[in-house]
């Protein structure tokens, strides 16, 4: 089952997430399978899995009223890859693929083959206030010498760096079974020369503290993130510090897979097409087919139908959903 562990270095500000994916992850993974595209190739499951466990991580670290969005836009055959998670760490990925991908793909051959690839965070609020905008920061997928980068860790490690100027290690892991991830962040210290919450411990301390978990954090290895249980990951790497552990997220508040896609969200897609678009589809293909990428549910809207979207509102009977 899927679960999420959360904890802190006891008198050190330094927090860590954990997080092992499976039943959600074989969700969307068999979803996938059984859609008119069939089966991810294997380098983009593993890169896509690595996506969910981050997601899961940034969303449950940050704690975001709203949904947490993690994009990459390719430049080689995998064009786009998803993940949104909600606060309630329901989650959602797809990825579109065009063209070969070979069964030995790293990363940059993937998504970065000429340079040009861009990995989007996006924190879309829940609520917005008026006229307010989803946040959005981008990250090149290279390094600051313009090397591509071979892994999605170093790819996000820096865009937090940049965004939250948080030092943060990340260590993603996926296969068919698991998407897992450990992140270790340094908090930001309360007031400038407060170290009094923090054990007293000077800044030079402190940067050794979190020097020496980080170091031990990233000699997590991507079978090891795989294959183990949180608590033999946790003594592996930490038997030697304090941690305060909090209350694991299993079962029913564990991440899981959701999809928000449903056909009153169709139909208002089909109403701003209008309605002459609507009518020449119909009259060409016999009705407007939209398949949801996420989850695989095929939405279908025959000529009647969308006489029932195009009708003035006064007649439309009352939906469950409010309207946009
Ligand atoms: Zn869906």
């Amino acid at each position: 089952m899927s679960e999420l562990h959360t904890f802190l270095f006891e008198g050190l500000p330094v927090r860590g997430v954990v997080v092992r994916l499976t039943d959600a992850w074989v969700e969307i993974l068999k979803r996938r399978a059984a859609s008119s595209t069939g089966a991810y190739p294997e380098p983009v499951q593993n890169l896509l899995g690595e996506m969910v466990a981050a997601g899961a991580l940034m969303q449950s670290n940050i704690k975001f009223n709203g949904a947490l969005i993690l994009q990459i836009f390719g430049d080689g055959p995998l064009k786009l890859s998803v993940v949104e998670v909600k606060s309630d760490l329901s989650l959602r990925a797809t990825a579109t693929v065009r063209g070969e991908v070979a069964a030995d793909a790293v990363l940059p051959e993937m998504i970065n083959a000429q340079g040009l690839g861009r990995c989007a965070i996006t924190l879309d609020p829940h609520n917005p206030m008026p006229g307010q905008q989803p946040y959005q920061g981008v990250v090149p997928l290279s390094d600051a010498d313009e090397q591509p980068l071979t892994r999605l860790s170093e790819v996000l490690q820096n865009y937090m760096r940049l965004s939250e100027q948080l030092e943060t290690t990340l260590v993603l892991a996926a296969n068919d079974q698991v998407a897992a991830g450990l992140l270790i962040q340094r908090l930001p210290l309360e007031g400038k020369g407060n170290l009094a919450g923090q054990g007293a411990h000077s800044v030079e301390e402190l940067n050794e503290h979190y020097n020496r978990i980080a170091v031990l954090a990233s000699s997590l290895k991507r079978e090891e993130l795989l294959t183990l249980d949180v608590e033999t990951i946790l003594h592996r790497l930490f038997w030697e510090e304090q941690l305060q552990r909090f209350a694991p997220l299993t079962g029913e508040s564990a991440p899981r897979f959701a999809c928000t896609c449903s056909r009153e969200r169709v139909s208002r897609m089909i109403q701003k097409l209008g309605e002459p678009e609507a009518k020449d589809i119909i009259a060409e293909m016999g009705a407007i087919s939209v398949d949801c990428e996420f989850c695989g549910a095929q939405y279908r809207f025959d000529a009647i139908d969308a006489a029932q979207i195009f009708k003035p509102l006064d007649e439309q009977p009352p939906s469950s959903e409010a309207v946009q």
